[in-house]
């Protein structure tokens, strides 16, 4: 088992007197208005937890993963869209970190731990699991690119001062020819569509985002022109891992909500929580998210260790099982409730809305299975 260390529980101590404090308080409120809580990421940034994975020369506090997926799990208990904004922050900026030049990250990164965001945009409306269809191009001319196309669904897409943007410089050299922008805000050509109204996670803004001959200069290219594919499929592994402890600390909350409805709720003379029925459907809950918890913890470690051959695996499998746990959980957390449940007087409708969402992003649970097994068998 994992023990932690002093600065590991320093932080998450950090980060639940946050979630008491500022995120738990506003969950349903958020959920309710689809209200982007811009005071959480003033909080997130005061308190060094905005961008806790960039490296301390820009800015941040260099958390390994284990410890930003124990921060994702601790904020997700209350509110999982307060944990995809971070999620969202860390998908944006890593392709930079990794790939792009020293002046890039130096002018690009560091305000990001500040109170500035970050998006990452691939998918198109043409092109979600089957991501080599997307219609995006990039053409050099002179010292800068042009780029014409447009991305969907993204996650802090129209709030972002900064976006890592994926477009075809080549589309006849297929992933050979996938070219990472850091795109920034105020951009001429860089447009903004709606923001989509979403079933859950609806404290989180999800916008198309359009590029009409927007010229990006040469600088902004992330790692070489051609190489996109590997920052890409790098930042697609880490943001699964992301997904899965957001699911491991939604499923957590659910069952923290239904235990406790359970002792108090009294039916037939006793409190439903002594019914073996209850108790049943409450163990399990338990065990799958006790499993889905030590699955996250072991991709976790393996991408802190860089471990190539079992990382990315560990990722997809971690994310399809703790996010199809977190959808059972929440449903059966609704059903320990009964008619409460349903009710949006209590969180665990809302849980169960936004546990459908990981079951889709960051690749499909259906992509996740294909990822794990092409893993196995070429192993
Ligand atoms: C709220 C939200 C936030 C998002 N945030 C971002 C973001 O920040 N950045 C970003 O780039 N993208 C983002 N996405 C996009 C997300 O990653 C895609 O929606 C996802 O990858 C699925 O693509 P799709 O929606 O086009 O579904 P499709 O690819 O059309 O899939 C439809 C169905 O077909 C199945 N399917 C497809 N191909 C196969 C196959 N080969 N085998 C078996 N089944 C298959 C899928 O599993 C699914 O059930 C977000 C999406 C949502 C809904």
């Amino acid at each position: 088992m994992i023990t932690l260390d002093i600065e590991q529980k320093i932080i998450l101590g950090t980060v639940r007197k946050i979630v008491q404090e500022t995120i738990r308080p506003r969950a349903a409120e958020i959920d309710d208005r689809a209200e982007f809580p811009w005071d959480t990421v003033r909080v997130f940034s005061e308190n060094g937890v905005l961008a806790p994975l960039l490296p301390e020369p820009y800015g941040g506090i260099g958390l390994p993963y284990l410890t930003f997926s124990m921060v994702l799990e601790e904020i997700a208990k209350a509110c999982a869209s307060s944990a995809l904004i971070l999620i969202a922050q860390a998908d944006g900026m890593l392709p930079i970190l990794c790939a792009g030049s020293e002046s890039l990250k130096e002018r690009v990164l560091p305000p990001l731990a500040k109170g500035r965001l970050a998006a990452f945009a691939a998918t198109e409306p043409g092109a979600g699991s089957d991501i080599l269809s997307m219609n995006t191009r990039a053409v050099r001319r002179g010292d800068a690119y042009v780029l014409n196309g447009q991305k969907c669904f993204i996650t802090n897409g129209s709030i972002a001062d900064v976006v890592t943007v994926y477009a075809f410089t080549d589309p006849e050299k297929r992933s050979k020819g996938i070219t990472a922008f850091a795109v920034e805000k105020g951009t001429p050509g860089f447009l903004y569509g709606k923001n989509e109204n979403k079933m859950g996670m609806r404290g989180c803004v999800n916008s198309q985002l359009f590029f009409e001959d927007m010229e990006i200069p040469a600088e902004n290219v992330i790692g070489e022109e051609g190489k996109g594919i590997g920052s890409m499929m790098a930042a697609l592994d880490t943001s699964r891992l992301f997904s899965a402890s957001q699911a491991v600390g939604l499923a957590q909350g659910a069952i923290d909500e239904a235990v406790a409805y359970a002792r108090g709720r009294v039916q037939f003379g006793q409190p439903i929580a002594d019914m073996q029925a209850i108790q049943f459907m409450i163990a399990d809950m338990a065990a799958g998210t006790e499993a889905a918890r030590l699955l996250t913890y072991q991709a976790a470690c393996r991408l802190d260790r860089k471990e190539k051959k079992f990382g990315p695996l560990s990722c997809a499998m971690a994310k399809f099982f703790a996010s199809d746990n977190a959808m059972k959980v929440t449903t059966d957390a609704v059903q320990v409730m009964g008619g409460y449940g349903y009710m949006k007087d209590y969180p665990v409708e809302r849980m169960m809305r936004d546990a459908k969402l990981i079951q889709i992003y960051t690749g499909t649970n259906q992509i996740m299975r294909l990822v794990t097994a092409r893993g196995i068998f070429r192993n």
